[in-house]
């Protein structure tokens, strides 16, 4: 059974229950010899943790599963860990690494959409959907998500990728970027590679999609033939650009990740 996502508390506690805890991004985790797993409402009790902001996110293989906070000043017994999400890349199943996700997302909109941000007031939850709600003004709140787009730009047998400034050196990726408003998912595709790298694109095509929580993005993948135009960086954004056939690439992002599913593509396509 996959993961079916829901937002109403369920009635009856589960002792096998999971728990997503956050303090700041790092995600709770129970080792054990075998590696690490997502604590269970037992747990938490065992370890005499009760977390803050409770939100069900819906059940994984009919176990509910939880969001939650905890305070920064809690620290942790023997037999827990904390982790960031990107480094529970290849240890978790990756249905627990999407729900942690969400999680993170969900965790991070509520404790920072306390107070209204029109009128001060405190918010309260609402119980008919996912929101918030200022019962001094009437304004609600919804999960902050931001757009992204995501592009394998084409040009004969090699691929456009690029090394971003936030990148270790060395390590390459499509070009990716934040949708503006007013733009068309398409709009943003063409002036994202004209912004970054110089070059015009065509036969634009949606290759598939992925939540990126780091820390709200919904990513928004594309396929592009090359136009036009010669690799022209910009500087305050990218370190590096170039051309690359699949039997030479560089370091590039790893197999959970969208990035990596469109070089894949690259690759297999030739
Ligand atoms: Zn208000």
């Amino acid at each position: 059974m996959p993961f079916e996502p829901d937002f109403k508390l369920p009635a009856t506690e589960t002792p096998q229950a999971l728990w997503f805890v956050f303090q700041k991004d790092s995600l709770l985790l129970k080792t054990n010899d075998n590696g690490c797993l997502i604590p269970c409402s037992r747990d938490l009790a065992e370890f005499n943790l009760s977390p803050m902001r409770k939100q069900y996110l819906g059940a994984l293989d009919g176990l509910p599963c939880y969001a939650a906070e905890m305070p920064d000043t809690v620290s942790l017994a023997d037999g827990l860990m904390l982790q960031g999400l990107r480094e529970t890349f290849g240890r978790l199943e990756e249905d627990l690494i999407w729900i942690a996700g969400r999680a993170n997302q969900l965790v991070d909109w509520s404790r920072s959409h306390q107070f209204c941000g029109r009128c001060g007031h405190p918010t309260e939850d609402r119980t008919e959907e996912r929101s918030k709600i200022c019962p001094a003004c009437g304004l609600v709140n919804y999960p902050r998500l931001s757009p992204a787009v995501i592009v394998a730009v084409v040009r004969g047998d090699r691929l456009l990728l690029a090394s971003n400034k936030r990148f270790r050196p060395g390590y390459f990726s499509v070009l990716a970027g934040f949708v503006e408003p007013g733009e068309n998912l398409e709009d943003c595709v063409a002036r994202e590679i004209r912004e970054e790298v110089g070059i015009s694109v065509k036969n634009i095509r949606y290759f598939g999609s992925q939540p990126w929580p780091f820390p709200n993005s919904l990513m928004v993948a594309f396929l592009a033939d090359y136009a036009g135009g010669e690799i022209r960086i910009d500087p305050s954004e990218i370190v590096d650009a170039a051309w690359f056939t699949a039997d030479n690439l560089p370091a590039i992002p790893p197999r959970i990740t969208i990035a990596r599913h469109l070089i894949d593509w690259f690759v297999n396509s030739r």
